[in-house]
């Protein structure tokens, strides 16, 4: 369906695993009309840049996502077998899978959502604006087959993602060599960037379940095509690992989880880096408390740079209130926001990895739940609020 001009119950920014979460819950909750914004259409960075990546989250909590909504009950009866939900379904539930396997079934939920329930528009929002209790909102076209269009919605869901966070080198790391984080994360990618014959010493920077993934995937290209890769592991902190409990995980956002954490467990910790099999290709440089990477004399010795050091929200539409701009304060718990006067923005709502919600465990520990079940547990709670705020 191409956009056209009408009034929508509610916008939504974003085709990643948040997006769909939120747009399946608003039409389950029965708002119609919903007006659905992205580039690509194509399950966000899951698909985009994840496919290679193993899951910390059990195939079972993919299929729960995938069922969790009529809407994408329907859409999985719709869609002739065999499918992404039929091949989440063929794996064993309680173990990790490749990200792929998980990108598929959210193509398949948006594929269903666009054919039949949503209206589709191809392109970036550029600015939003809060006019006369309604959001107006202008859509950048892709290209000429794409035109931009001006739209207005009673409710605006922001879910535009994020990507990862890099800091500039000082002017005496002028030899090393970005790798971005992405392709560290792409196997296939990482290989051909790196040439085999060539004396490489790649740092890599963090200790979250992103560096351990780049640190497993030099690793096995260092034991087998590029014997001549070598690995400095930058590390300010310890590895942490989630704690399976009675009923409940601790760390569950934040600890390492799946086969990162196996790894990590058997080539990572300080006694394991000792042992004969890891010695020959990483070394662990350990930075002081409030050291920067930047700042060891030991980032000299490197060639190539992995930089593995957290995720910044993707830039956001211009956002106006009434002909003004807007600087916003999440409520993590209600997916709101706040002007900056301390006044609550109407109808603005947040999801995602750009905009997580903030849970405590039984233990007190504070995190921010992220992953595609999380996602969709927030949409179900938050979505009937949201809509009952906005009396949609
Ligand atoms: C290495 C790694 C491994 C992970 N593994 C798992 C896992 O095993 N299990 C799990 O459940 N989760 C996992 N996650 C977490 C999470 O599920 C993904 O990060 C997910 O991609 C986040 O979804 P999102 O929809 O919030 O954002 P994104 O996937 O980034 O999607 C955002 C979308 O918004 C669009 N957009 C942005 N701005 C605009 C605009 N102005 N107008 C229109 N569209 C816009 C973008 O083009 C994009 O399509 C992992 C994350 C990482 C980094």
């Amino acid at each position: 369906m191409a956009a056209t001009s009408q009034r929508f119950g509610a916008a939504v920014v974003g085709a990643g695993p948040a997006g769909i979460a939120v747009v399946g819950n608003l039409l389950a909750r029965g708002v119609r009309d919903v007006l659905w914004v992205d580039p690509v259409f194509s399950a966000g960075r899951l698909h985009k840049k994840y496919r290679e990546v193993p899951s910390n989250t059990k195939v079972s909590l993919f299929v729960q996502f995938a069922e969790a909504v009529k809407p994408f009950e329907d859409i999985i009866s719709n869609t002739p077998s065999p499918h992404a939900v039929d091949h989440l379904e063929s794996l064993d539930q309680d173990r990790g899978c490749r990200l792929s396997a998980a990108a598929d079934m959210c193509r398949m939920l948006t594929e269903g959502l666009v054919k039949r329930s949503v209206t589709q528009a191809v392109g970036r929002v550029r600015t939003a604006g809060w006019k006369r209790s309604a959001w107006s909102i202008d859509v950048d076209g892709q290209d000429e087959k794409q035109a931009a269009s001006s739209q207005t919605a009673d409710l605006l869901v922001l879910c535009n993602g994020s990507h990862p966070k890099s800091i500039p080198l000082p002017d005496s790391c002028k030899h090393i060599t970005n790798i971005h984080l992405d392709t560290a994360l792409a196997p296939s990618i990482l290989r051909n960037s790196i040439r085999q014959d060539q004396l490489a010493t790649i740092a890599v920077i963090g200790t979250s379940h992103s560096a351990v993934l780049a640190l497993l995937n030099l690793y096995t290209l260092a034991k087998s095509s590029h014997p001549n890769l070598h690995i400095k592991w930058f590390a300010r902190s310890k590895l942490l690992y989630a704690v399976p409990k009675d009923g409940w995980i601790l760390y569950d956002n934040t600890g390492l989880k799946g086969e990162a954490a196996v790894w990590a467990k058997e080539h990572l910790e300080d006694d394991k880096l000792k042992t004969n099999a890891v010695v020959p290709y990483i070394e662990k440089v350990e930075l002081g408390a409030n050291e920067s990477f930047t700042e060891s004399a030991r980032l000299q010795e490197c060639s190539h740079i992995v930089q593995a050091i957290g995720y910044s929200r993707n830039p956001l539409p211009e956002l106006l209130m009434n002909g003004q701009p807007l600087r916003l304060k999440h409520n993590p718990y209600s997916g709101g926001y706040e002007d900056q006067n301390g006044k609550k923005v109407p109808s603005l709502y947040g999801a995602g990895i750009a905009w997580p919600e903030t849970v405590k465990d039984p233990y007190g520990n504070v995190e921010s739940a992220v992953g595609l079940f999380k996602f969709m547990r927030f949409a179900k709670r938050a979505v009937p609020e949201w809509m009952e705020i906005a009396a949609l």
